[in-house]
């Protein structure tokens, strides 16, 4: 078996005990402990809470083993060039609807924890600036100013790897430490009386049954429930046949402390694919998938030496010189609903008390607070 490797965040974050015993029947089961499930825990907590004691969140983890504890913790809307890329594949009225939901998210991350503590360094598009891109980001604004809010895309002068270019600029983007986020989400459901079960790998989960395999346990144990999500993301097709989510891997690395000649934002690259911030003074740089699309289509955790170099090469572009090294390395998995980039679609009934949530993609720290939410709230 591959060694875990811990992401940047983790370091440090106690792990769960792992659960020696479950009860044979929940009201409410989550399946899968990520930002989804735990949102969806935090939600039923805070606005239905008087099925708090009666919901169950297991998974197969000790912390979390997919995308949310090991993303680069961008708090964003998105951003003109990733914008114009997916306006393409499905207009611009879809694309709207999507950035909004992802400023709602924000906005609603910001709203719970008030003491989560944020960098709010706003976000650099760094590809090159074009007419399609200011088109666009103009036709944002001026849906945003139509609802009466603020506009969301400037353009101004950033460093980039010591020379000054022109860049997209969004104020309201920001960076967050996404496993505090998820403690502090955990806490709050556990305070309310939410029961998690950590080393706990759902087999089946379906019509009010689901089989579960528990750490040092030979044999799985059933569990009955009345309503199930099963919100494992990129994992999907472990447990539901047809599973329209696509896996793609993300991998991430994280220099030693370094003087870097580029503009302290969120940093995106090549339409977002490549992706960068700073953090206690250091380089985080993630991407590199759309190099490598076929071998990254995965629900592997072990990074590649081939995407690590990749990255490398981008980390001496962006600080402008090559004295540092690389401290941490990781890989988590995203899910992608038939493999495309943009989904408004995040929840599918698999039987009358069945139902998976996910198809977040590369979105989830913002979009994760508003489908569960939304989710939420359909309780009774
Ligand atoms: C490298 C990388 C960088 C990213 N950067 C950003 C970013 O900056 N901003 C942003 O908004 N989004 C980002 N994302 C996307 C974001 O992290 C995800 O959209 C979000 O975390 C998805 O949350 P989730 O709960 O749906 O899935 P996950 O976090 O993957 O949670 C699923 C959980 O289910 C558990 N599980 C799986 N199978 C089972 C089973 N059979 N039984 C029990 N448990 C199971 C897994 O262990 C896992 O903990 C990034 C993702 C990656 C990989």
């Amino acid at each position: 078996m591959t060694a875990r490797l811990a992401s940047y965040w983790e370091i440090g974050a106690p792990l769960q005990q792992p659960a020696r015993d479950l009860p044979r029947q929940t009201d409410l089961l989550i399946v899968g402990a990520g930002f989804l499930g735990c949102w969806l825990a935090y939600w039923i907590s805070r606005l239905k809470p008087a099925w708090a004691q009666r919901t169950l969140v297991i998974e197969r983890d000790l912390i979390g083993y997919g995308a949310s504890t090991r993303n680069a913790g961008f708090l964003t809307g998105g951003h003109v060039s990733e914008m114009l890329a997916d306006e393409a594949e499905c207009g611009f009225d879809a694309l709207f609807a999507q950035f909004l939901r992802r400023r709602a998210g924000l906005a609603l991350v910001l709203a719970e924890f008030p003491d989560l503590p944020t960098d709010p360094c706003g976000s650099a598009d760094y590809d090159e600036v074009t007419e399609a891109k200011r088109t666009l980001a103009r036709r944002v604004n001026a849906a945003l100013a139509a609802r009466g809010e603020a506009p969301a895309f400037e353009t101004k002068r950033a460093r980039f790897g010591g020379t000054e270019r022109e860049v997209f600029f969004s104020a309201s983007d920001r960076g967050v430490n996404p496993m505090q986020l998820l403690t502090r989400l955990r806490a709050s459901a556990r305070a309310a009386g939410v029961k998690f079960a950590f080393g706990v790998r759902a087999q089946a989960v379906s019509g009010g049954r689901a089989t579960l395999a528990l750490p040092d346990r030979a044999e799985p144990q059933e569990l009955a429930y009345d309503r199930a999500w099963i919100c494992v993301n990129a994992f999907d097709s472990e447990l539901v046949s047809r599973s329209p989510i696509v896996p793609g891997r993300g991998q991430v690395l994280v220099s030693s402390p370094v003087k870097a000649a580029t503009s302290h934002h969120l940093g995106f690259l090549h339409d977002g694919y490549d992706y960068f911030k700073f953090v206690d003074g250091r380089l985080l740089v993630g991407g590199g998938r759309h190099r490598f699309r076929a071998r990254e289509q995965t629900t592997e955790l072990t990074p590649t030496d081939e995407v690590r170099q990749y990255l490398l090469g981008l980390a001496r572009t962006i600080v402008g010189h090559d004295r540092f090294s690389i401290d941490h390395a990781w890989a988590g998995i995203m899910g992608f609903p038939q493999g495309r980039h943009i989904s408004t679609c995040h929840r599918t009934d698999l039987d009358e008390v069945t139902a998976t949530l996910n198809a977040c993609g590369g979105m989830g720290v913002a979009l994760t607070p508003l489908v569960a939410r939304d989710e939420a709230l359909r309780l009774p």
